[in-house]
């Protein structure tokens, strides 16, 4: 176990962690409005790729290829959910990797508990310095480097946006009854408070609750709602199994809109190469298939 030093919460730098959930309570003081809860999800969705494409199948496992352009719009994308910078991300899920669910691993729940998997080790501040031995491939990225060490920019930048937008509207469109704080609230706050969440729920429930399709040594599951609730990050029991493959829903069955936003992207030619399991994998769980429905019969 990690000893009480190695818990312990930093409150003070946490502070706009903290706000977002707390300011997120002022959907109730500043109404609803269609416009605000459209702009809540858009944002939650856009950025919620920005975290699964970029973050996670590109920056951490590299599982396909892209443009330096487009490698920067991913880490824009993944930056903008306020998760720090793409460098810390990447450096800290490959270590997760490496050490999963062992003394190690940071956030692992059968180790440390639900809680500190899910919302303790973000707010630690032992763990909130890049590790920049882990991503020696991206921090050549001069660009990269200056939205790791930034990272509060884009999140502030957008939330500027969204007030602005908000303000615009009740100016030009009063008829869509909204302001520039109820959409700071819903479009920023509220999206990026879902963000977390839904984010975290990958590193608590989903080593948790689920079924177990490969005996991986660690204690991933795949669980369907999971992957609705983070466009395909569910099945991470089949990705801890082959952490190389772009596409973390193995079969058609097994939702992932992150590959099927990706698979279109490579028809237009933005990002190529998306790797996949192997045949082999198919071949050995069609065996494992058939010997489950004989022994039913
Ligand atoms: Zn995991
Ligand atoms: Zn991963």
């Amino acid at each position: 176990m990690l000893s009480r030093q190695e818990h312990k919460i930093d409150i003070l730098g946490n502070i706009p962690f903290i706000s977002i959930h707390i300011s997120s309570l002022l959907i109730f003081w500043v109404g609803f409005s269609w416009a605000a809860l459209i702009t809540c999800l858009i944002l939650w969705f856009i950025r919620m790729f920005g975290i699964t494409a970029g973050y996670h199948r590109y920056f951490s496992h590299r599982t396909y290829k892209t443009t330096r352009w487009f490698q920067f719009i991913l880490a824009v994308l993944g930056n903008s959910s306020a998760q720090l910078g793409p460098l810390w991300w990447a450096a800290r899920h490959r270590h997760h990797h490496r050490y999963a669910d062992t003394e190690q691993d940071i956030h692992s729940p059968v180790v440390h508990g639900f809680w500190w998997s899910h919302i303790g080790w973000v707010m630690c501040p032992k763990y909130s310095k890049t590790d920049e031995k882990q991503v020696r491939d991206f921090a050549k990225y001069p660009e990269l480097r200056w939205l790791n060490r930034f990272h509060m920019t884009v999140p502030i930048a957008l939330a500027i946006t969204v007030t602005s937008i908000g303000i615009a509207l009740q100016l030009c469109i009063p008829q869509l009854k909204t302001t520039g704080l109820q959409m700071l609230v819903w479009g920023f706050c509220l999206s990026t408070l879902l963000l977390y969440h839904t984010t975290f729920t990958i590193n608590s429930l989903a080593h948790i609750f689920g079924y177990r399709r490969f005996d991986t040594t660690d204690s991933s599951c795949n669980n369907w709602f999971l992957a609705l609730i983070t466009l395909g990050e569910g099945w991470h029991n089949n990705h801890h199994y082959y952490p190389a493959s772009e596409r973390q829903g193995f079969y058609w069955w097994e939702i992932d809109c992150t590959h099927y936003i990706l698979k279109v992207l490579s028809w237009l030619g933005i990002v190529w190469d998306l790797r996949t399991p192997p045949q082999k994998i198919y071949e050995h769980l069609s065996l494992i298939i058939t010997h489950q429905s004989s022994k039913t019969l």
